[in-house]
């Protein structure tokens, strides 16, 4: 079993979420008391946060790069990055890193890919929504047709990620607005939904719409565990 290299704190809220994930997927495979080799770096949400909406990408690039090696160094064998957005310096990351780098929007491909599933409604921060680092993945790499929600609804999937869900706080006015905006996406032919914001799947979940939704955390998380185990190939 590979050692499986989490970076994690952005936020915690999800951390915690994927070290329980690989653990019971350990579990479920391996069984008896089997559980997870992993390491984490964890980092301070709240500097990340002011540099993010600050645009300071390339400081946030040197501290990715630092967290990675940091990993690599305590014995990591891949690098799981715990959260979509900072995907957008994963290239950067992955260059600077002796290890590979388990990129989260091709784990949730494969899943997507594989239900047979071409155009895909996308939740996430405005960087991961509005940007091509992840949209363009899924597009380019993976042959899906990307629909994010429009101006004002990507206000609030935004603001209430920010708000409320990075610090724990789940509101049930906030869950019926985010099944809204799903039910807007299905309705404009998206045929699932990605919860591609690591906390999302603290608020909504299959249980709230008609058409598969593809949780990040947990596809991130059960994906980290079978490559640890050799049972999932990472395309170039
Ligand atoms: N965890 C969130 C994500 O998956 C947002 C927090 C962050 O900006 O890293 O995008």
């Amino acid at each position: 079993m590979k050692t499986i290299g989490l970076i994690g704190g952005m936020s915690w809220e999800s951390s915690i979420e994927y070290y329980r994930v690989i653990n019971e997927e350990v579990r479920a495979k391996l069984g008896g008391l089997h559980s997870a080799k992993s390491v984490m770096v964890s980092v301070d949400f709240a500097e990340i946060e002011t540099l993010q909406h600050a645009g300071a990408w390339d400081e946030l690039t040197a501290r990715m790069i630092a967290a990675a090696r940091q990993v690599q160094a305590g014995g990591g064998d891949f690098v799981v990055l715990c959260t979509n957005t900072m995907h957008k310096m994963a290239d950067d990351m992955a260059a600077a890193i002796d290890i590979p780098l388990l990129h989260i929007a091709d784990a949730t491909a494969a899943r997507i890919t594989a239900r047979g599933i071409r155009t895909i409604g996308l939740l996430g921060t405005r960087f991961t929504m509005e940007e091509d680092f992840y949209k363009g993945r899924l597009e380019s790499k993976h042959g899906l047709k990307a629909l994010v929600p429009d101006e004002a609804e990507r206000a609030d999937v935004h603001r209430i990620i920010y708000e409320e869900l990075v610090v724990g706080d789940i509101r049930p006015e906030s869950k019926a607005r985010y099944v809204e905006i799903m039910q807007h996406l299905v309705a404009r032919g998206a045929e699932g939904v990605i919860l591609g914001c690591t906390e999302i799947g603290l608020l909504v979940g299959q249980d709230d719409i008609d058409v598969p939704v593809f949780d990040t955390t947990l596809i991130h998380a059960q994906v980290a565990v079978e490559y640890a185990l050799g049972e999932f190939e990472m395309t170039g």
